[in-house]
């Protein structure tokens, strides 16, 4: 199968301070890889390298195109959406708003408009609150709302920061079962970042451990699943 991403030997700055000490992965097109790693081990910054929000050093690629280097807006021009920590929707702007935001650099206005109702018919709920202000939808709204924004860009990746953080159990897993969904139908790979070890495992194809801005130990989710350490350190059984 080709691959969707690949990452060789990143670093990444924070100021003077190096997070991130040549860390390299890669991502199946189709795939579901997650990054998984206690708190302060580097994921968030991970993925901001890969969309070129930090310094960092090393080698990314698309679909066999370098991606490092480039700007944030011309990472995301290339197909890569990122689905950041606490969501970032507006929140003075209605849901529909939103949406059509995150499609404000397509010019096939037709296909937006459907696109528009796929979304709706992932997520329900959106429709409900279409005219409501993003501000005041519920902590699982909004991540939807982040998620589906994102996928209005039509992007071949997307990178997910923490979609789980903040959220009731009964919302998390159906969240999680419509990003299987999205998988499935829309073929977009997807980065995954997760404190919540096993419901990043159960949806993720492929698996990597940080400690301390390094890789730990990576492998097929089943096997990463399966090791004795994360199941003590990371899924507490
Ligand atoms: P968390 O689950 O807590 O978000 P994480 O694995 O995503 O953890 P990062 O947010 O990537 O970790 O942070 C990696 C390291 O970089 C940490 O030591 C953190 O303190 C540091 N760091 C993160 N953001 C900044 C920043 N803006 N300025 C300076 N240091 C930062």
């Amino acid at each position: 199968m080709a691959v969707m991403l690949q990452v060789e030997d990143l670093a990444a700055y924070y100021g003077p301070t190096k997070v991130l000490h040549g860390i390299s992965f890669a991502l199946e097109e189709g795939g579901i890889t997650t990054i998984l790693g206690a708190n302060g081990a580097g994921k968030t910054t991970t993925l901001r390298a890969v969309c070129g929000m930090v310094r960092a050093s090393g080698h990314v690629t698309l679909a066999g195109e370098a991606i490092s280097g480039l700007t944030t807006e011309a990472v995301a021009r290339r197909g890569v959406a990122h689905v950041p920590e606490g969501r970032g929707t507006f929140t003075r702007l209605s849901t529909e708003e939103n949406l059509r935001l995150g499609a404000i650099s397509r010019r096939d206005h037709d296909a937006v408009e459907a696109d528009l109702d796929r979304m709706y018919s992932y997520f329900p709920v959106l429709r409900e609150r279409r005219l409501q202000q993003a501000g005041t939808l519920s902590g699982g709204e909004q991540q939807m709302l982040a998620i589906a924004r994102a996928l209005m860009l039509r992007p071949r990746l997307m990178l997910l920061d923490e979609p789980s953080f903040g959220l009731a159990p009964l919302i998390v897993r159906e969240m999680f079962r419509i990003l299987r969904r999205i998988n499935e139908e829309e073929r977009v790979s997807m980065l995954l970042v997760e404190q919540n070890a096993a419901l990043a495992l159960d949806l993720a194809d492929t698996a990597y451990l940080l400690e301390t801005g390094r890789v730990a130990m990576s492998g097929p989710a089943k096997e990463i699943v399966a090791d004795e350490q994360v199941r003590r350190s990371y899924l507490g059984y």
